[in-house]
């Protein structure tokens, strides 16, 4: 095993420190928030993920997501079990929103992702939680599940930026983006933060309902890395710019996550960061499914870590010990 993926202390392992440097934070202007809007919401509807569902979520209408235009949230607070560079010392302002337009079999926030919960937020109100959470020490604003409010929340960070939010802002998605709508968030997004779920289109189909997510992922992916291509760090190792592709090996699908790894590394090499984790817990609805109902074995988190260290990957974090803990579900406003 690499040097790089030697455990640390710490949840997650810390990958090399030799990029670190100091960022200067340009005069990039305003987010292209009316780009995103005719994305969002044009004659035809919603189209501001790869479901393209086309509903008037301004009438009130949802689609896949289940959300209208209102914002809903379900917690906003420090976190502090992110990856190192995220969480730091002082952890990361994790913002949960409502709805997903992913909406997995075996997800483990399903309580905030299949239901219009949370509390409702205007975005004077969300860019107020903002600068709240730098108020309190976060090291950047982690936004979780943010694709169904992208527009809302690019308004919401400019008013904070005007209001002297400086910490960088975190997209931490299930990676089911359109490079369009990613394309107008340029100005917004400082870390992209996507997961990589699916090799193959029919477990994507099968878990997810979209059989086109490894596509869609591949090209949103490519967007990030277009915008962020340099890993960037303060002098605390904390990432202020720079992609983080998170793969969460499924139980009985190692060989998918062994193929993500291998695309990665061919197509990236080491520009971005990867996560490797071993954290699936089953939700008791998964009780009956062949292969979900039981936690992912040491055996099988070894092998994806063994092929990391075979393509000599040196951005990468480990999970440690038993990873797979529902107590790492944070408690939701609903
Ligand atoms: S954001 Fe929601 S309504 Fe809009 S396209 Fe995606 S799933 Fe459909």
């Amino acid at each position: 095993m690499s040097e790089a993926m030697q455990q640390r202390e710490g949840y997650f392992c810390h990958p090399e420190e030799s990029s670190i440097c100091h960022p200067e934070r340009s005069d990039e202007g305003s987010p292209d928030v009316k780009g995103i809007l005719r994305c969002a919401q044009d004659d035809s509807g919603c189209r501001l993920c790869p479901r393209m569902c086309g509903v008037d979520r301004t009438a009130g209408q949802t689609g896949f997501c289940g959300c209208t235009d209102q914002v809903r949230i379900a917690r906003a607070a420090l976190h502090f079990y992110e990856e190192p560079c995220i969480s730091g010392t002082r952890g990361a302002g994790t913002v949960f929103f409502t709805g997903c337009t992913l909406r997995c079999v075996y997800c483990q926030n399903a309580q905030i992702s299949r239901r219009p919960v949370g509390r409702a937020v205007s975005v004077p109100e969300l860019a107020e939680i903002f600068l709240d959470l730098q108020e309190q020490g976060a090291h950047n604003i982690d936004l979780v599940t943010p694709t169904q409010f992208s527009p809302q929340i690019a308004s919401a960070v400019e008013l904070a930026r005007e209001k002297k939010l400086v910490i960088p802002i975190v997209y931490n998605t299930s990676g089911y983006e359109r490079p369009e709508v990613l394309e107008a968030l340029a100005d917004t997004v400082d870390v992209w933060m996507p997961d990589f779920k699916y090799w193959k289109s029919e477990t994507a189909a099968a878990l997810s309902a979209a059989p086109d997510y490894p596509e869609a992922a591949k090209a949103a992916l490519a967007e990030m890395v277009r915008q962020q291509p340099k890993l960037i760090y303060d002098e605390d190792g904390l990432l202020q710019k720079g992609v983080l592709v998170r793969i969460l090996v499924l139980p009985g699908h190692v060989k998918e996550a062994v193929s993500i790894l291998r695309y990665l590394a061919e197509t990236y090499e080491d520009r971005i960061l990867i996560s490797l984790m071993s954290q699936y817990t089953p939700m008791p609805r998964m009780a009956s499914h062949p292969l979900l109902s039981r936690k992912l074995t040491k055996r099988e988190y070894e092998r994806v870590l063994d092929e990391a260290c075979r393509l000599e990957l040196s951005n990468v974090f480990i999970q440690e010990g038993d990873a797979a803990k529902d107590s790492f579900i944070p408690p939701f406003e609903e």
